[in-house]
């Protein structure tokens, strides 16, 4: 039977977020259902649900940082029961056979990652509605399970925020003896610090925000460089082993580039949509590589979680009613959050 849900959908471009009810597709025997608790406020929802990234799908119900409360199981399901936490993150599906999906890279599936909104499931006709809702229906393939030690509200951002900066700094060899920059302090970049402390790296916030040096040292970090100060980045310490930009705009990437050491990475993890000038006399000066990386699988999505509870990291949250989406959305943007929003989704 469908699952009759509410949320909050976009319905067309750029215009606000308003209440919005649907019916979940009919679960399958391999699906779990769930009541979400909570769902956080990516920026990449806002990049979507304004058309910053292309043509998007509308109505849109954004939404790919969820935790909630499985309530029911299909009968082939083995990883959950009814009453487990539970949590999703950025795509609930793939093509299951290629190459990358057979060797634990299914989010770079060959066939493209079934995104967990704005878009079609994979029978080609669902219109796959996201988190900012008190329901979901998914695979349990692609469902975690979410350690019981750790907040409710502050794992749900994990799913998407966190695993984007594990996967890289785990990829890219982060921990003792390693300098490690997060660029941009917002979702994403609180979390690679958080990550990048406890992996044991030495780290450092590029921050625009002088106002948030305290918050940054707080959360570990070794050092911090305000970006705004004239010559800030000329005169920075160099000789970082890898540097991770966060950031949802466009910005200069040389100044970063020239503060690789030899066979040093940069890799863009922020998606502003539009196209960057590289020079490439920096790059090659000490071999330097500039990279991409993309969420995580799901398996390591599972490492993370259970790294997280042994830890006990969570992301750093504002818990919001739905009515305060839209002013959510206007203050990320402004990068005036500490340091995700997250729904309540009992106000749905
Ligand atoms: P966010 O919370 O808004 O954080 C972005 C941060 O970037 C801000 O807090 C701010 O940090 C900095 N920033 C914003 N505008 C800036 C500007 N004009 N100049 C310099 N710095 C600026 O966003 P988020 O949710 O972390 O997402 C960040 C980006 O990653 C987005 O583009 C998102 O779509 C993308 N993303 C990528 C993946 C992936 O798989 N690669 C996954 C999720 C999200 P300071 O105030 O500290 O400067
Ligand atoms: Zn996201
Ligand atoms: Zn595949």
């Amino acid at each position: 039977m469908a699952t009759a849900s509410k949320g909050y959908a976009v319905l067309s471009a750029k215009a606000p977020l308003v209440p919005f009810s649907f019916d979940r597709r009919d679960p399958r025997p391999s699906d779990v259902v769930l009541d979400i608790e909570y769902a956080g406020i990516c920026h990449s929802d806002i990049h979507q649900a304004r058309e910053e990234w292309g043509p998007a799908t509308f109505p849109m119900v954004p939404g790919h940082e969820i935790a909630g409360i499985v309530t029911a199981v299909g009968n082939a399901v083995t990883k959950f029961q009814v009453g487990d936490r539970v949590g999703v993150g950025v795509y609930i599906d793939s093509c299951r056979k290629c190459e990358n999906c057979l060797n634990g890279a299914s989010h770079y599936c060959l066939e493209g990652m079934t995104g967990t909104y704005n878009g079609l499931e994979r029978d080609g006709k669902t219109v796959a509605m996201g988190g900012y809702s008190n329901t979901f229906v998914i695979d349990e393939t692609y469902a975690v399970k979410i350690p019981g030690n750790l907040d409710m509200s502050g794992v749900a951002p994990l799913m998407c925020a966190g695993i984007t900066l594990y996967s890289p700094l785990k990829h890219w060899g982060a921990g003792p003896g390693k300098k490690v920059g997060v660029i941009g302090l917002g979702g994403l970049g609180h979390m690679g610090v958080k990550f990048s402390v406890a992996l044991g790296a030495e780290t450092t916030v590029f921050s625009h925000s002088a106002k948030k040096e305290d918050d940054a040292l707080g959360m570990g970090a070794h050092h911090f460089v305000d970006t705004h100060v004239e010559g800030a980045l000329a005169n920075a310490t160099k000789g970082y082993d890898l540097i991770l930009n966060t950031v949802s705009a466009e910005i200069d990437l040389d100044p970063y580039l020239r503060l690789l050491k030899l066979n040093g990475t940069l890799v863009m993890i922020g998606l502003s949509g539009k196209p960057y000038a590289i020079n490439a006399g920096t790059l090659l000066n000490q071999r330097r590589s500039l990279a991409g990386s993309m969420i995580g699988d799901v398996h390591q999505l599972q490492e993370m979680l259970d790294f997280c509870g042994e830890k006990n990291i969570v992301s750093d949250v504002e818990v919001i009613k739905a009515d305060y989406i839209n002013d959510a959305y206007e203050r990320t943007v402004a990068s005036d959050v500490k340091y995700r929003f997250v729904i309540d989704a009992s106000s749905f």
